[in-house]
Order: structure tokens, then sequence, then C-alpha cells
């Protein structure tokens, strides 16, 4: 009897072991492997239920999208892996600022990265821009004994004030990026809303 509940046992942490492995594959696939972030599949995703819940409810959903300032260069003077060090920084930075729930910190691809803010107006979601384009301004990053810095642009963008679709969310945000490039780099622009 006591063999037979030691079966029963061993199973029991057999399909423990097998959860736990599933979980940390699904983990996987929505998960980029440099910087531990969501990946774009995944925010694209939590964003069409977050549209969902907020055509019934008053309060906005605000997105980010932020790219790095001349990251090219950055690469050809320090290497490729310095590169990496730094999205893994702005990674950290953006993870330990955005921990509310339903907040999704995202690598959207090489170098942009985005955030997703439900219940946040498009108003407070610049300043949050903000507050990231200071904190990367700010940090100091050392490469074989150099400083080096490294500043972001960012889109904001605003369901329902500025669009009716998650493309267009992303799309506008974009746009505003787009305008925070040309107009110097190193800031935050809204999106222009519709008349
Ligand atoms: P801009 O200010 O207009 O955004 O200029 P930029 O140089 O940042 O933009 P561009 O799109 O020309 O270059 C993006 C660079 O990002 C080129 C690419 O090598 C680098 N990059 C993309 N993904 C990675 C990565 O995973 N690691 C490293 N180290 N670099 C990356
Ligand atoms: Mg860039
Ligand atoms: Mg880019």
């Amino acid at each position: 009897y006591l063999r037979f509940l030691n079966t029963v046992g061993n199973i029991g942490a057999v399909a423990l072991e097998n959860a736990q492995l599933y979980e940390r594959v699904e983990d996987l696939a929505i998960r980029d492997s440099l910087t531990g972030l969501y990946l774009r599949r995944h925010l694209l995703e939590r964003m069409s239920v977050e549209i969902g819940r907020h055509l019934r409810s008053e309060s906005e959903l605000s997105f980010l999208m932020i790219d790095l300032d001349h990251f090219k260069k950055y690469n050809d003077r320090f290497g490729h892996t310095a590169g990496d060090i730094v999205l893994k920084m702005i990674a950290t930075i953006l993870s330990q600022m955005f921990i509310a729930p339903g907040e999704i910190v995202c690598r959207y691809g090489g170098e942009e990265f985005c955030i997703l803010l439900p219940d946040c107006s498009k108003k407070r979601a610049g300043q949050l821009a903000e507050e990231v384009r200071k904190r990367i301004e700010a940090k100091t990053i050392i490469l074989r004994r150099e400083k080096t810095h490294i500043t972001v642009s960012c889109g904001v963008a605003a369901f329902p004030v500025d669009v009716h679709t998650k493309e267009e969310l992303v799309q506008k945000a974009d746009v505003a990026l787009y305008e925070a490039k040309a107009s110097g780099r190193n800031q935050v622009v809204f999106a222009k809303e519709d008349k």
C-alpha cells in the first residue's frame, strides 16, 4: 500500500513538472530571448482584449511606441554586444516602471519598444513617456571605461480619442514617433486627434 502511495505521489510530481514545463514553453513563445519582454504577437493579442474592454468603459487605453535614437551609430561605435547590453538596460528600466496589472511592455522589433497602458489617459501616458525619456537620457552606460549615453524618441496615441481600431492605435503612435524623430529626436510627441 505504501508503495502504491509512493507511485501515486510520483505520478503527481511528474504531472506537476509537465505543467511547469508547459508554462515555461508557453512563456518562451511569447517572450523575447534577449530582453525577456513580450513579443509583438502577444502585445497585439492583449491589445484586442483591452480594446474590447475599453469599448464598454469610460477610460482611455494608451499606447507608447519608443525607438532608440541613432542606435545604428551606437552599434558601429561600440559594437553589437554593447548594443545588446543597452537593449537589456532599456528593458529593465521599462519593466521596473510598468508593473501595474494589465500593463504590457513589449519588444516590438529590433530596437523598438511598446507599452500598452490600460485605463490610462493620453495625458497621463505622455507624462509616463516623458519619465521614460528622462530616465534613459540620465543613464550612464560604461563601456571599456568610457561613459556612453543613449536617448529615445516616443510616440503616444490613445483609444478612443485618436483611433477606433488596434491597427490605427499602432499606426498613429508610429506616425507620432516619426514626427519625434523628424523634429530632432530625444522627445515625446502626441498623435494628432482627428477633428
Ligand atoms: P533613428 O534615430 O532614426 O531611429 O536611427 P537608428 O540608427 O536608431 O535607426 P535604424 O533603423 O537605421 O537602425 C536601427 C539599428 O538597430 C540597426 C540595427 O543594427 C540595430 N539593432 C536592431 N536590433 C538589434 C539587436 O538586437 N542588437 C543590437 N546590438 N542592435 C540591434
Ligand atoms: Mg532607432
Ligand atoms: Mg527603429
